[in-house]
């Protein structure tokens, strides 16, 4: 895949010097594209000063409210976490992370979620997420400044694409569907299984969150969502 086609993505970050630091960071590492979700700060000299001359992607972020919104047109998401989570997300390591990208093609676009300082990412947040990833580290000591944590998975980006072509894209229904699409998935999907009576909406339990791992991990093409929608939609005309 492209270096240009990555962006960084950082939620509800509350420290102007880390928006800075990442800026740097990314600049090092020919990566470009800065998006910040509900940013808690402002983004002003503090942030200019820690960018040291990497201004240009400051001055060309995106600000976005919604995480869902900002990796809406990206058709691989990413998670970054220093904690291990109770409902398994299939994880990756940095250097297997950049692997992973090395062997997507020229037009797939990749979305690193970076959460807060004290909080990291809520559930909701990872539930957008095709893949965890996580550095490893001291057990007892595992969480990484903000931009450190950015800069280790930039570098090991950088290091592994510099020197490879891009793939060739697929035809377009053989691509990967846009998280924005697989999202109109999951609405469909959740409706049909409320009509059907298959899931109570008052007692959904964690079905609807089982599925999403299993559809996201499976990284579905985009005319495999032409397919599993056109099924829902048989279902839908059957009980009509
Ligand atoms: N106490 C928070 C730590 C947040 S650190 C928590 O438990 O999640 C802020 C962000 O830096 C994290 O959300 C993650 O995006 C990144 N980060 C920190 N340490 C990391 C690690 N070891 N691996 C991957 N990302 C890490």
């Amino acid at each position: 895949m492209k270096l240009e086609n990555i962006k960084i993505v950082m939620v509800g970050t509350t420290h102007p010097g880390n928006i800075g630091a990442a800026a740097r960071a990314m600049h090092n590492m020919c990566i470009a594209n800065l998006t910040l979700v509900d940013p808690q700060c402002p983004i002003g000299e503090i942030a200019y000063s820690r960018a040291s001359g990497a201004n240009a992607l400051l001055d060309n972020r995106q600000t976005c409210d919604q995480l869902a919104q900002a990796v809406a047109d990206c058709n691989y998401v990413i998670a970054t976490s220093a904690r291990h989570r109770s409902l398994a997300w299939p994880e990756l390591d940095p250097e297997g992370l950049a692997v992973k990208l090395s062997s997507m093609d020229e037009n797939d676009r990749v979305a690193l979620v970076f959460g807060r300082e004290h909080s990291g990412l809520t559930n909701d947040e990872l539930q957008l997420c095709n893949h965890m990833v996580s550095i490893p580290t001291n057990p007892e000591f595992s969480s990484l400044n903000l931009a450190s944590a950015i800069q280790v998975l930039c570098y090991e980006i950088y290091r592994r694409q510099a020197s490879q072509p891009a793939v060739k894209a697929p035809e377009p229904q053989d691509m990967r569907a846009s998280s924005g699409e697989v999202e109109r998935y999951f609405e469909h999907l959740q409706q049909v299984l409320e009509s059907t009576g298959f899931m109570d909406p008052k007692q959904p339990g964690l079905i609807m969150q089982r599925l999403r791992r299993l559809y996201l991990r499976s990284e579905l093409t985009r005319n495999e969502i032409n397919i599993l929608r056109g099924m829902l939609s048989a279902i839908e005309k059957r009980r009509n």
